[in-house]
């Protein structure tokens, strides 16, 4: 029986972390909500419907472009609300499986099992998996109050497959502005039955940021831990300020350079770009390119950022040493620390700024100019 499907990417996945909402983040080189989609049209899905929030429909077309039978509309305020704007645009069809765009590890085998499940009679279907850990209720001061027997609880997942009349029946008798969690119970609430097959570990939703590296490693890509390093220096010139991690400090001389001359990000850039194997600084902001004159450092390191984004990789850890004998780095220190950790969106116990001098010997200590030295710590796909 021709089955369509519908994929719910409405949420602005906030909690997940990042500048783009996680179903189009990249999940071993492709982006989450491909992963679902994929999995429908290899088995043999008639048409992908995905609802998404109508500004991000440029992100998801672009995520999903090259996949068969994908269309894609415009989705409500809730996710019920998606789910019936989906309903209206799938065209006929049998069966209509609805699924979560944030769960993104999808087999065509489970797909085939649930239609399996359907074509055997069941008005809907859905696959579950059984908790493994002891259910108790805590008050708010955590302490017991209530055991539970979890025999027969289930943790219910995605996609939930449906007769297509049932389904439809269901949506139509809904209140206009009701708000439920799943399509189970909106078919239920209509008097349907619901039948549980095997879920699969594979198929949990992205929720927490550490969801994606835990997703990457169950869907078989191996990670390592990459340092990578970063020199920077610039000479003295004039001026009445110098800017370093982001931070101005007065001083009786300025730094010369093409941009904003932050010797510490500039080190930190390359060393971020040296843990991804991606070049160094120049050859992504070249000196000879006139919008980088006097450009504010901070677009380097958000681009390093974004590129760690991009690929799949966690910045660990930052460490940035400045060498010089003036200015006294020590009072700015924290505001380094703060400014950086807010650009990378890391917390200020993952990010080092420190300072040495030379004891007066060579270019820095005859204060000719400053240097930084830094390292990055970054987890990534092999
Ligand atoms: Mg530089």
């Amino acid at each position: 029986m021709k089955f369509a499907a519908i994929i719910v990417a409405g949420g602005r996945g906030e909690r997940a972390g990042g500048e783009i909402p996680k179903q189009y983040r990249p999940l071993l080189g492709r982006p989450v909500i491909a992963w679902s989609a994929s999995a429908f049209a290899q088995a043999g899905a008639a048409e992908v419907v995905i609802a998404c929030a109508p500004d991000h429909a440029d992100l998801c077309r672009s995520a999903t472009s090259g996949i068969p039978g994908v269309r894609i509309v415009n989705g409500g305020e809730t996710r019920t609300a998606s789910v019936r704007a989906a309903l209206a645009a799938v065209g006929d069809a049998g069966f209509i499986m609805i699924h979560d765009a944030a769960r993104p590890g999808l087999s065509p085998l489970l797909v085939q099992s649930l239609l399996a499940t359907l074509a055997e009679g069941a008005a809907a279907a859905a696959p579950a998996l059984a908790l493994p850990d002891t259910l108790r209720r805590a008050d708010a001061s955590g302490r017991i109050t209530e055991d539970i027997a979890r025999d027969g609880v289930m943790r219910i997942q995605t996609p939930q497959a449906f007769r297509a009349d049932v389904l439809r029946a269901a949506y139509g008798a809904l209140a206009p502005d009701a708000s439920m969690t799943d399509d189970v119970a909106v078919v239920r609430a209509h008097g349907a039955e619901a039948v549980l097959i095997e879920g699969d570990a594979k198929l949990m939703k992205i929720t927490y940021p550490e969801d994606m590296a835990m997703l990457e490693s169950m869907l078989g890509g191996e990670r390592i831990t990459c340092v990578g390093h970063g020199v920077d220096a610039h000479r003295f010139g004039e001026g009445s300020f110098v800017t370093l991690c982001g931070v101005q400090i007065p001083h009786n001389k300025g730094l010369v350079g093409h941009s904003d001359a932050d010797a510490g990000w500039h080190a930190l850039v390359d060393a971020i770009l040296g843990a991804l194997g991606q070049g160094d600084i120049g050859a992504h902001f070249p000196p000879s390119d006139p919008q980088w004159k006097g450009a504010a450092s901070e677009r380097f390191l958000r681009h390093a950022a974004k590129l760690v984004a991009d690929a799949s990789a966690r910045i660990v850890h930052v460490d940035v040493t400045l060498l010089c004998e003036r200015p006294k780095i020590g009072p700015y220190r924290e505001a380094m620390r703060a400014r950086t950790a807010e650009v990378l969106g890391l917390p200020l116990s993952r990010v080092s700024v420190k300072a040495t001098t030379t004891e007066r010997m060579g270019f820095l200590g005859r204060e000719e100019g400053l240097a930084a030295q830094a390292t990055a710590t970054v987890d990534r796909p092999a």
